[in-house]
């Protein structure tokens, strides 16, 4: 139903719905209400999460992710950025977004096409900022959609402060990488790499190698949910964190 109801809405009234995502999602928290979930970007105990046919989990609240929870998560742990921190991040989820820009004045999002309401464009393969300009960015299911992903993590590293963090995550599979970039129409990239506009799939060996080919020391975080998964994260799932000495 809500799935159904969303899609008509983006259909007729695209830009409406962006414009006023929050305050609709406001009034479906309401039908939400409950005690069995629990969302950490937006703070909120529900009935359930929105499940969607990827197997991801929805706040209805918020609209995060499973990724997007997990990613909030690491940042108030792992990846904790100091306030004056200088941040870059690559097509950010809207509450995500909302929350860092929030609390960092130094915070910048980027997108490429266009779609995302963000700071930047910047074309990741020739990034428009100084060498050591960030402390930190975040890089998250942007990769797979790179044709010249080497030109892109060269860049990456330039842009990164000594002692800076780029996390990094896409949708991995066993084995090795796979890529053949003949497959070029939607329906073959639907099929062999899982989305229309994805040009590979990446094993996280595979990942770290072309990471640490280009200098960047890399440390696999692993999360592994057994029961319960009280706040609807994915149950198994990894970020790589790339540290540049
Ligand atoms: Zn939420």
């Amino acid at each position: 139903m809500y799935h159904a109801i969303k899609s008509l809405l983006m259909r007729y009234f695209p830009g409406t719905i962006s414009r006023f995502e929050f305050p609709i999602r406001k009034i479906l928290a309401i039908f939400y209400g409950g005690n069995k979930v629990f969302c950490n970007v937006c703070e909120r105990n529900l009935s359930h999460f929105i499940y969607h046919d990827t197997g991801d989990y929805i706040c209805p609240a918020c609209g995060s992710l499973g990724r997007h929870r997990r990613l909030w998560f690491v940042l108030q742990d792992a990846a904790k950025p100091v306030n004056e921190a200088f941040i870059l991040h690559f097509s950010p989820s809207k509450i995500i977004q909302k929350k860092l820009k929030a609390l960092h004045p130094n915070y910048t999002t980027t997108d490429y096409d266009g779609k995302l309401k963000v700071d930047k464009a910047h074309d990741i393969t020739n990034i428009d900022a100084a060498y050591h300009s960030f402390d930190l960015i975040i890089c998250y299911h942007v990769l797979e959609h790179i044709i010249e992903d080497s030109k892109a993590i060269s860049e990456l590293y330039r842009i990164l402060r000594v002692g800076g963090m780029l996390m990094v995550q896409t949708p991995f599979k066993e084995g090795e990488i796979y890529e053949d970039f003949t497959i070029q129409s939607s329906e073959g990239r639907k099929k062999y790499f899982g989305q229309e506009d994805h040009v590979r799939i990446y094993s996280i060996q595979g990942l770290r190698n072309r990471l640490e080919d280009h200098g960047f020391l890399v440390e696999e975080l692993f999360f592994e949910e057994k029961k319960g998964n009280y706040m609807g994260l994915k149950l198994k799932e990894s970020i790589l964190l790339c540290r540049k000495s």
